[in-house]
């Protein structure tokens, strides 16, 4: 399996959460989710949705916190099926990173044993604006 993911790495405070919250941070999506009690709903902190009010937000460290806690995933962001994306993700920038010649994208989808569609698309959606393999994106 992949190394472990950099999520236990990093601890944010409550403050630096709500500032990426805010900002809509992608580069702080996989650290932390955050819980509207009001609606019930946990979320990445990249979500496109509204921002919620500040009293009425709870920080936890994964989705799976979350719901222990009865919350429920955004349908937008997707914070439940973000980890196993991830893993495709870290799987497929790991070959990129290791392969001397970079590979093509069938050979990635055939590495990581999907289709090369599912992979382009799950890579491009990951790495909005900063994909640098010229392969998929
Ligand atoms: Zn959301």
């Amino acid at each position: 399996m992949m190394s472990m993911p950099i999520v236990s790495k990093m601890h944010l405070s409550e403050a630096e959460r709500w500032q990426a919250v805010l900002e809509r941070s992608t580069a702080a999506k996989d650290y932390f989710v955050y819980a509207v009690k009001t609606t019930g709903i946990y979320c990445r902190s990249n979500c496109p949705s509204k921002r919620p009010k500040r009293q009425n937000v709870v920080f936890y460290a994964t989705a799976e916190e979350a719901e222990a806690n009865g919350y429920r995933p955004c349908k937008r962001c997707r914070p439940n099926e973000i980890d196993r994306l991830q893993q495709l993700v870290a799987q497929v920038q790991h070959l990129l990173e290791t392969q001397e010649t970079e590979p093509s994208l069938s050979e990635l989808a055939e590495a990581v044993g999907m289709s090369s569609y599912y992979v382009q698309r799950v890579f491009k959606r990951a790495t909005v604006g900063v994909c640098s393999a010229s392969a998929i994106c």
